[in-house]
């Protein structure tokens, strides 16, 4: 096989990634909260040009957290001023947007501190309904706050760690020997580390939209042969969640160009369990379910490789777990997958144990 191919694959993950986090509406996660994929200044740029050229049904708002529902502090919002679209915090998974249509949404930071939730009266203009729009020198002094902040919070987690171990930085460039491998979406509600209660140096961390493993995504499957042959971890979870945007995403029968390779996955899952999931009638239950079955064929995958197998043939480990994030409790379900039947049942046809 030619290297080509991988690289190519690799270059559609993210590519696949860049074009989730500028559509808006997959999921209650907004694009603008995955801003490990672009940046901040270009997503707003994008929000901001788009909607001046849709003018006027689009306008760039700044609105107070009081008159959006849910919200309990400051938000930036590019917002639509369609009344359908006025209460975007409010749906879990409304369809993918059309492609032509500018929609930018729940851009927030909650906890940027200097920021006003309402914008310079001075500078202000008003919308057809009211709500004043955000200036520009305002939206360049949050990108300046947003960004400063997270230095400000790096020192001072800094601080805190010496506090608390004079050693910790020490320990932290000896080296790594992670227990875990965790593969997860990429989606921003979801921090690894915080929900299992992990330290810096326990967890080796592979993220994409959905938590897909592809056998020719040369990214996920590095991590893992490097995880596995190198770093030795012990376990190997994919882990999804409920609500997931992409999982959503791959039910709704729309072309979301770059976004269809990558969602492919996922639509083969749904088409492997087809009878099961249409006997669902709620939308939400039966996307909840392909996001379990979806975690398990993920979990198939790993355990295709090479590297998994070998190394499990020889030490006994890694085991290759799947577990289920969710949002509206915080709780991890483990879906106990069985792990030796699932190899035993995989190596039937897939065995490339050739120790
Ligand atoms: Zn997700």
């Amino acid at each position: 096989m030619s290297n080509a191919l991988p690289g190519r694959a690799t270059t559609s993950a993210l590519a696949a990634a860049v074009k989730y986090a500028f559509s808006s509406s997959l999921s209650s996660s907004s694009p603008a909260s995955s801003l490990a994929f672009s940046s901040s200044s270009t997503y707003i740029r994008t929000c901001h040009k788009t909607a001046r050229a849709a003018s006027p049904f689009y306008t760039r708002r700044f609105l107070p957290p009081s008159t959006v529902p849910g919200m309990s502090s400051q938000r930036f919002y590019c917002s639509s001023s369609d009344a359908n679209n006025s209460n975007s915090s409010s749906h879990s998974n409304p369809p993918p947007p059309p492609p032509t249509q500018p929609h930018c949404h729940h851009l927030h930071h909650p906890s940027t501190p200097t920021l006003s939730s309402q914008p310079p009266t001075s500078t202000t203009t008003t919308t057809t309904s009211e709500t004043p729009v955000m200036p520009d020198e305002a939206i360049s002094q949050y990108l300046r706050q947003s960004h400063a902040r997270v230095f400000e919070h790096n020192r001072a987690w800094v601080t805190e760690q010496t506090r608390k171990d004079p050693d910790f930085f020490v320990k932290l460039s000896a080296g790594q020997k992670p227990e875990y491998l965790w593969i997860g979406c990429s989606d921003s509600r979801i921090p690894a580390e915080q929900i299992a209660g992990l330290q810096p140096g326990e967890a080796f961390i592979h993220r994409n939209i959905a938590n897909l493993v592809n056998n020719v995504d040369l990214n996920v499957m590095s991590v893992i042969q490097y995880a596995v042959r190198h770093l030795e971890v012990k376990h190997i979870i994919v882990c999804g969640h409920y609500g997931c945007g992409g999982v959503a995403a791959a039910m709704t029968p729309q072309d979301l160009g770059i976004l269809n390779p990558w969602l492919r996955n996922i639509r083969d899952v749904y088409r492997q369990h087809s009878a099961e999931l249409d006997a669902i009638a709620d939308k939400t239950a039966r996307c909840n379910r392909l996001v379990e079955l979806n975690v398990m064929e993920q979990c198939r995958n790993v355990i295709k490789s090479a590297a998994v197998q070998q190394s499990y043939s020889k030490k006994k480990y890694p085991i290759v777990h799947g577990w289920v994030f969710g949002l509206d409790n915080g709780l991890l379900k483990d879906l106990n997958i069985g792990f030796e039947n699932m190899l035993a049942e995989i190596q039937k046809i897939y065995n490339l144990d050739d120790l």
